[in-house]
């Protein structure tokens, strides 16, 4: 069984013990890991302070180049990457749409090289006979990331590729339930870039591991993927020397279709765009809202595209949708497939695991429901899509909004001015028409409200690995 190790100051760190990582299709461990703990994060942030300053005053040009190599290293190792990614994940090495472990290790290669290519000018803002006066980004120094489970190598990718090509340094942490290809990647960037530029540590289920960089005096910024919840402990924490943080949390999103649309047409988009990756993707539809008067075919063409996806192991070229990642993310699917049953929801497909081993869930389409029910109102993060009737287009728009979370919305019409000008009435980061949960790695992406703080990609994202430093020089 493979064994990975930690990777401190350019050097593999093994630690006391290791804990196993499981491969959800079949619930066994499949690799070992390295249960570190603060010692190791304390050795990791020393490593990253030491590389610091050679690697923020490096010209930007070398920083760029390094960064096309990483993304040319990736590239070079797709195969292995994919195939770690499904056998910690479960999902699809394909996948529904095209969603699986190929577009999670190309997606990490196009982001990467995408953010090499980003620069942060310096901004102007006088230039005349008193003075010149000048903005610069400068880099904050060593940023921790924090990664989850669901998209693993690219959620990674998505933090460290704009924190070092603004000049930090780096510590990052995988969940512990999914770290074997993010330790890959590690791997391979140390192969690239100079010692303690990238390093890596893991920690087991509830090891110190987490609060110990998030509370570490050396760390000037936390970049964090993950729940609302683990988010609030992680703002609390940092709060000791003000880190500035980003942080991507949990999304409840709605979908609102109005009457005009063609049903046919629009239910397998509907559907890949909330079962791809088993509904555990942060920005994928959560809550579908569905005009009265196409409600009960809009929901039996969903139902028939769920009764007929292929669900199994993601290593079998056919799959569509593989294994919820974890036994209890499981658990948490089956627990609101429960309330929302005890509230008289109908359930027109699915609605329970699958028989033999692994973490299986079929595909469930849950109709006669509404707001107040828990499947609706909080986070299902698997293959389950409550569809919720309306009328009054103003009420289904408060209604979609009535969350603490923020971070997508969309609005599916054959009118896209009108449902452009809806979308723009949702609370959310990124509101879509026609489409949902697609992003881009030159646009801003991020949650409002409790999904989150901050944005990532493009420059906006860029900027965020930067303090501002105002240079005024006096000409008279
Ligand atoms: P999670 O339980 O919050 O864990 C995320 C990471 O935080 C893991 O690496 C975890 O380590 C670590 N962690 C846990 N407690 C910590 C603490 N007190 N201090 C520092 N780190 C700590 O989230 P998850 O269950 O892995 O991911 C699912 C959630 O992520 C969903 O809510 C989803 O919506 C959200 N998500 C959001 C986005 C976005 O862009 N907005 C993208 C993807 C996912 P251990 O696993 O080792 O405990």
């Amino acid at each position: 069984m493979q064994t990975i190790s930690m990777l401190i100051d350019g050097q593999a760190v093994q630690a006391a013990t290791t804990f196993p990582v499981i491969n959800p299709a079949t619930g066994e461990a499949f690799a070992q890991a390295q249960a570190g703990n603060a010692s190791h994060v304390d050795a990791a942030v020393k490593a990253a302070q030491a590389a610091f300053p050679a690697w923020s005053r490096k010209p930007d040009s070398e920083r760029k180049q390094l960064m096309h190599a990483l993304g040319a290293a990736l590239e070079a190792n797709m195969p292995e990457l994919m195939r770690l990614v499904t056998l910690e994940t479960g999902k699809p090495q394909g996948g529904l749409n095209g969603v699986g472990a190929g577009m999670e290790v190309g997606g990490s290669i196009a982001w990467t090289h995408v953010t090499a290519d980003l620069e942060l000018p310096v901004e102007v803002i006088q230039d005349n006979a008193e003075a010149r006066v000048e903005v610069h980004r400068k880099p904050l120094g060593v940023v921790a990331s924090i990664t989850p489970w669901n998209w693993p190598l690219m959620i990674a990718i998505w933090h460290v590729i704009p924190a070092l090509r603004a000049g930090n340094t780096v510590v990052l942490k995988p969940s512990e339930m999914t770290p074997v290809a993010t330790a890959r990647f590690a791997e391979l960037a140390n192969a690239i870039l100079p010692a303690g530029v990238l390093n890596f540590i893991t920690g087991a289920a509830g090891s110190d591991v987490g609060p110990a960089m998030t509370g570490h005096p050396g760390i000037a910024k936390v970049v964090f993927t993950g729940s609302t919840a683990t988010g609030k402990r992680i703002m609390a924490n940092a709060s000791g020397n003000l880190k500035r943080l980003t942080l991507e949390l949990g999304g409840n999103d709605a979908g609102i279709v109005l009457p005009d649309v063609d049903v046919k047409a629009l239910a397998p988009k509907l559907f890949g765009v909330t079962f791809h990756n088993n509904g555990q993707t942060c920005a994928c539809l959560k809550r579908l809202y569905v005009h009265e008067s196409i409600y009960d075919e809009l929901c039996s063409e969903l139902a028939n595209l769920a009764r007929n996806a292929v669900v199994g192991d993601g290593m079998n070229p056919e799959t569509q949708l593989g294994p919820i990642q974890n036994a209890v993310q499981l658990a948490k699917v089956e627990e609101l497939a429960e309330d929302a049953r005890a509230h008289g929801a109908r359930f027109l497909c699915g609605g329970k695991r699958k028989a033999g081993p692994g973490y299986f869930y079929e595909p469930t389409i849950v109709t006669d429901i509404s707001d107040g029910v828990r499947l609706v109102d909080e986070e299902p993060f698997g293959p389950i899509l409550p569809v919720i009737k309306y009328s009054d287009i103003d009420e289904v728009i408060a209604r979609a909004n009535n969350s603490p979370n923020g971070l997508g919305g969309s609005v599916w019409s054959s009118d896209t001015a009108k449902a452009a000008a809806l979308a723009m009435r949702l609370e959310c980061g990124t509101a879509w028409v026609n489409e949902h949960g697609a992003i881009q790695p030159d646009a801003p992406f991020g949650g409002v409200k409790q999904s989150g703080v901050g944005v990532e990609f493009g420059q906006h994202g860029l900027a965020e690995y930067t303090s501002i430093q105002t240079l005024k020089i006096m000409k008279s």
